[in-house]
């Protein structure tokens, strides 16, 4: 599932033009197809239709795992979920298979959204806000402090692994930037929260943001067929690791499973 450094990626990509996408600042929208009507959260079918015709792509953004193509009277705010990805092709090429919404631009250009499993989500609306308000903060703003998470933590009696994917909590974090976030701060999954010291939370602090940076700086991590380019699963110290030696110590890396998700430590660097 594309996480933070992913989305942050695509976001870059079509905001100035990279190696998978171009940018499509400037472009107008000419017409719209939706091949999946769930995909769409809001508006309906019709309505998302007729809303983007003759709308300019005015800024690309991101909050969280969320993508925001902001346009001149709405935003669309695109979720990739598992399996979500982004293309940009001639609108005269036959649509993919997956492709669930093609939106089409007057230069013959479209931005196709494409989506095997069908988790991903799209939402065309001029209140945004809405939409996000839930999201915990962003671990890259200045505004986010390693006081911010020594407190925010103490607030829980909760695991560190299932709280840290906990987009209420903090937004934007998925397995892999959790599981090599916790090892580089030398905590264990398990941990309860309130149980982080100052010093431990100030750790996974510079260990997230870390984690996070080194992520975007190598284009995200591509791990199977979903999102492309990336090379952040070259320098992964723990995460789908289960057996290989520790970066550090050398200890065979271990993988747990919480809830219904898995977990990547070092059984020796990140002690219970
Ligand atoms: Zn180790």
């Amino acid at each position: 599932m594309p996480e933070l450094p992913e989305v942050e990626t695509i976001r870059q990509n079509l905001r100035r033009g990279g190696a998978t996408l171009p940018s499509i600042l400037g472009w107008n929208v000419e017409s719209a197809q939706v091949l999946w009507a769930r995909s769409l959260v809001m508006p309906g079918v019709d309505e998302f239709k007729r809303r983007l015709i003759g709308q300019q792509v005015v800024d690309i953004g991101r909050r969280g795992k969320f993508l925001i193509v902001e346009l001149s009277k709405d935003a669309l705010l695109i979720h990739l979920h598992m399996s979500g990805d982004l293309v940009v092709e001639e609108n005269r090429e036959p649509v993919a298979t997956h492709c669930r919404v093609a939106i089409e631009f007057e230069n013959g250009q479209r931005l196709a959204f494409i989506d095997a499993r069908k988790f991903g989500r799209l939402w065309l609306t001029a209140e945004k806000e809405t939409i996000l308000s839930d999201l915990g903060p962003e671990p890259l703003d200045d505004a986010f402090q390693a006081q911010d998470l020594y407190r925010r933590l103490h607030a829980h009696r909760r695991r560190l692994k299932p709280l840290l994917l906990d987009q209420t909590f903090l937004a934007g974090l998925g397995n892999i930037y959790a599981d090599e976030a916790l090892n580089l701060a030398r905590l264990h999954p398990l941990m309860l929260s309130n149980q982080v010291s100052a010093a431990d939370a100030e750790r996974l602090w510079r260990a997230i943001r870390a984690v996070i940076e080194e992520g975007i700086q190598r284009n995200g991590a591509s791990i199977d067929w979903v999102y492309r380019g990336g090379e952040f699963q070259n320098y992964f110290r723990v995460y789908q690791r289960t057996g290989q030696p520790c970066r550090e110590c050398g200890e065979a890396i271990q993988r747990i499973v919480i809830g219904q998700r898995s977990a990547h430590f070092c059984p020796n660097c990140q002690r219970l």
